[in-house]
């Protein structure tokens, strides 16, 4: 089922989460541990992120150093089925613009509509760690418009070979990533907010936004998003605090700010598992507010560690 279909045929708030691939080598168990007790929340669907390859340096006998590329969480496409299999719930993969060919990221939609897989988040990647800058596969996309329009022109039943004659076409419902806080490399927020829009003009259906800590921001850019004639559903999404160091490494990495009194609670803990306690305080409230504002669905970042949204989702659905 579509994403948008599961948002307009409830009469409550949503509860959805996102889940990390597990780390090459490791057992798929070790991500249905952390989800099984989440499922007690009947989530309507499940994102599963994308990983790009990386270069990493291993150490060869002679003691030199040998520059290789490795996915680190392989298997995007294969735990979307196995989990849509496992617990019957739609699941939803992420696709990336970075590391791909146009004609990889074909062949990767083909096996997800071949696996009965309605729903796609289409995004375009950070640059890879040695690079300030995104650079796309010399046939791949440089944006995540380009990708929506690859979906959008797959769902029309137009492949990369225009000479495919009685092309069947595939059915994606899309999503794309939204900031309320503004991508880092947009100007501004109104003008990332108008790249937005020609996402959603190309095909994309729905929007999921970046982790946020004060609700009026994702309030302001709803309005905004509103104003620019979005009329899509915007998700928020959540994620918990669980340590005293992501108060450095959230903002660094996500380009978001932590609210004054969040800083201040957070500071006041001498353990992680204190930290963990004002996290889960902070997202049920945050939660609250937001779902009497009418927002269609809560989505939680849950990477890899389910206890905290537990707790959350506990209280709230
Ligand atoms: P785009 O929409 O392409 O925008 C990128 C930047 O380019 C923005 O600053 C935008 O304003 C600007 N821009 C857009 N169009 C134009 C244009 N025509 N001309 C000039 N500038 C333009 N990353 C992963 O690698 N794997 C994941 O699974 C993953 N999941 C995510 C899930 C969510 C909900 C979110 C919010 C992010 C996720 N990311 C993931 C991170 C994402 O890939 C990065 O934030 C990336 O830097 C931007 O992706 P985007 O799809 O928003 O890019």
């Amino acid at each position: 089922m579509k994403i948008t279909e599961h948002l307009s045929s409830a009469s409550n708030t949503l509860f959805s989460f996102e889940v990390l691939p597990p780390l090459r080598g490791q057992s798929i168990h070790s991500l249905y541990e952390h989800m099984d007790p989440l499922m007690e929340f009947k989530p309507p669907f499940v994102d599963v992120t994308y990983h790009r390859e990386e270069y990493v340096y291993k150490k060869r006998e002679n003691g030199l150093l040998e520059k290789v590329s490795v996915r680190k969480r392989p298997g995007t496409v294969g735990i979307c089925a196995a989990i849509k299999n496992r617990y019957n719930v739609d699941t939803v993969p992420h696709m990336i613009c970075g590391g791909f060919t146009k004609s990889e990221t074909e062949n990767a939609l083909i096996d997800l509509d071949y696996l009965g897989i309605d729903n796609v988040l289409v995004l375009r990647g950070d640059p890879i760690k040695s690079e300030s800058t995104f650079t796309p596969e010399p046939d791949g996309h440089p944006y995540a418009i380009d990708l929506v329009h690859q979906v959008r022109n797959m769902n029309r039943g137009i492949y990369l070979h225009e000479e495919m004659e009685n092309a069947a076409p595939s059915n994606f419902c899309i999503g794309v990533a939204g900031y309320p806080e503004k991508h880092e490399e947009a100007p501004n927020l109104r003008t990332d907010i108008r790249y937005l829009k020609a996402k959603m003009e190309a095909g994309a259906d729905y929007i999921v936004t970046q982790m946020f800590f004060d609700n009026s921001k994702y309030i302001r850019f709803v309005e905004m998003c509103r104003e620019e004639g979005i009329t899509a559903p915007i998700i928020p999404g959540l994620k918990p605090i669980t340590v005293r160091r992501q108060l450095a490494i959230l903002p660094k990495i996500f380009h978001i700010d932590i609210p004054d009194a969040l800083v201040l609670e957070l500071e006041k803990c001498k353990t992680d598992a204190e930290a963990r306690q004002v996290g889960i305080n902070w997202s049920i409230q945050q939660s609250r507010e937001l779902m009497e504002w009418g927002v269609p669905c809560l989505h939680y970042y849950s990477m890899g560690k389910s206890d905290s949204v537990y707790r959350i989702a506990r209280e709230l659905f």
